[in-house]
């Protein structure tokens, strides 16, 4: 299928882990099903991957993560509490709102952008999912290409991990393939561990975020390296405005990045394969999700501020708004004591921390968290109470928040204060706006703890080094941004705007 998945990826299945982990009779107790505990958790982030594209590619013939899908808790209905990374990864690792956690919040409130304000960290009294599995004796290591998620010193949302090994893509880079080397070092990494040493591993694949946005002949050359049968998949995985001009540079790069997606499918479906081979994954625990999706010109102009994503890409990328398309994840649980099912309960990158905590046997209790535990989401545990998904921290753009109950969602622009209501039922590219107080309700209490977390933030705003910023930019966020002078410190006072509220 997918051309390009292949000869390193059985090389590198082919590396065996040494030893297997000892079985263990405890159970978590949670009422009604008790589910056994593990003594491994794998966390895989593949960045930049919408719900849509990535269940669509696995209707396909001979996909080999559906057989996995088959065995796992399929949440087809999951969302992101934010439209880029910093915030996501951090809301996965903590189980709470970023407004609760405090990472990758941007200064300012009419218009804000990443060009000019640094990210905030995670805030110090935060605890991650990697901190606590650390404190109890696991071994915890991440594997990552995503900028975002290296620097500890940075955003500060990589606490926890005992190593920490980075794939950095750079401009001429962007295309190639980090998945390769990043499964040899997972190899690697859990065969060098003693048989009874318990983990924690997060691998942060970035193909999907990056391929799409390569130069335009290298794009083109892999555009003509897809095989017939191949364009026409993808094409028909397309989002409706996407490819509605297939010679436009939409389409051209949604293809490219649908064929990303089904690589890192592919990819999953060969880790698993290995877990399976090396008998770890009758302990092991995996959680594979997206941090955000993508947008190809979903909505176009719509009058949106885009402060600083608009001159080379409009309308394609992610960070500058609370739709669907940016919203609407993947995520799939694989627990050896739970059998597969397919789950529309509307779920939570929040939800992942916590319950990965509860399969470990860890004590993790983020405070005020509204996460629920995702194994409680199958059928057996019966009807589950409505819940309020919220989402802000956008990256660029007029300040957002989004709150969405059932099918009736909501998207606050803050600044002209304008809510705007959509039916996701019977309109679920939300196209058709009503303006309406139907949510306005959620939307306060989450504001009131907005207020109070800007009150208590850290005085440090993440800083970058020149590599940093290289690094970014490489990855399409501050374009035009020649040195690290010109990015705000984050220690300036709060602008007027700001001021406001
Ligand atoms: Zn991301």
């Amino acid at each position: 299928m997918h051309t390009l998945r292949t000869a390193l990826l059985t090389a590198a299945l082919a590396l065996a882990f040494s030893g297997c982990s000892k079985p263990t009779g405890d159970s978590v107790d949670t009422g009604a099903n008790a589910v056994a505990s593990v003594q491994h958790l794998l966390l895989i982030c593949i960045d930049t991957v919408r719900a849509d594209t990535f269940f669509a590619l696995g209707e396909l013939e001979d996909d080999p993560l559906s057989k996995w899908e088959e065995r796992g808790l399929v949440f087809t209905n999951a969302s992101s509490p934010a439209p880029w990374t910093v915030p996501s990864i951090a809301s996965a690792f903590t189980g709470l709102w970023p407004n609760q956690h405090g990472a990758g919040l941007i200064d300012g409130f009419k218009e804000i952008t990443l060009a000019r304000s640094p990210p905030s960290s995670l805030l110090a009294e935060t605890r991650t999912i990697a901190q606590e599995a650390r404190d109890n004796g696991f071994d915890t290591a991440a594997i990552s290409a995503s900028v975002w998620t290296f620097e500890p010193n940075d955003v500060d949302i990589n606490r926890g991990f005992d190593s920490f090994d980075k794939y950095v893509p750079t401009i001429p880079t962007l295309g190639d393939v980090y998945w390769e080397d990043m499964l040899v070092r997972w190899n690697e990494i859990n065969a060098a561990r003693a048989p009874d040493t318990r983990s924690l591993d997060f691998v942060h694949f970035i193909e999907a975020h990056n391929w799409h946005f390569d130069s335009v002949p290298r794009l083109e050359k892999r555009l003509a390296s897809f095989t017939p049968e191949e364009l026409a998949i993808y094409r028909k995985t397309a989002p409706q405005r996407a490819c509605e001009d297939e010679e436009s540079m939409y389409c051209k790069r949604y293809l490219v990045y649908a064929h990303a997606v089904g690589v890192l499918r592919d990819v999953i479906a060969g880790m698993l394969d290995t877990l399976e081979a090396n008998g770890k994954l009758k302990d092991t625990a995996v959680v594979l999700f997206s941090d955000h999706g993508e947008e190809f010109n979903d909505h176009g102009d719509d009058g949106r501020v885009m402060v600083f994503a608009a001159p080379k890409w409009p309308f394609m990328g992610h960070g500058f708004s609370l739709y669907q398309e940016q919203l609407h994840v993947p995520i799939v649980a694989w627990h050896p004591g739970v059998a597969g099912e397919r789950i529309d309960n509307p779920v939570s990158l929040i939800d992942i921390a916590p319950s990965a905590a509860q399969w470990l046997g860890l004590e993790f209790n983020p405070p005020n968290s509204k996460a629920r535990m995702l194994h409680e989401q199958v059928a057996s545990f019966g009807k589950q109470e409505a819940r309020p998904l919220y989402a802000s921290h956008i990256a660029d753009g007029e300040k957002q928040m989004s709150a969405r109950l059932g099918d009736d969602k909501s998207i606050w622009y803050m600044a002209s204060d304008r809510t705007v209501y959509y039916d996701l039922e019977n309109d679920p590219g939300e196209l058709a706006s009503t303006q309406g107080d139907a949510q306005v309700m959620l939307f306060d209490r989450l504001f009131l703890e907005y207020d109070e977390m800007k009150a208590s933030k850290q005085s440090g705003a993440a800083s970058f080094t020149e590599q940093q910023l290289q690094g970014l930019q490489s990855i399409g966020y501050l374009q035009g941004v020649e040195s690290t002078e010109e990015i705000d410190s984050g220690d300036e006072e709060e602008t007027p705007e700001a001021e406001g509220q």
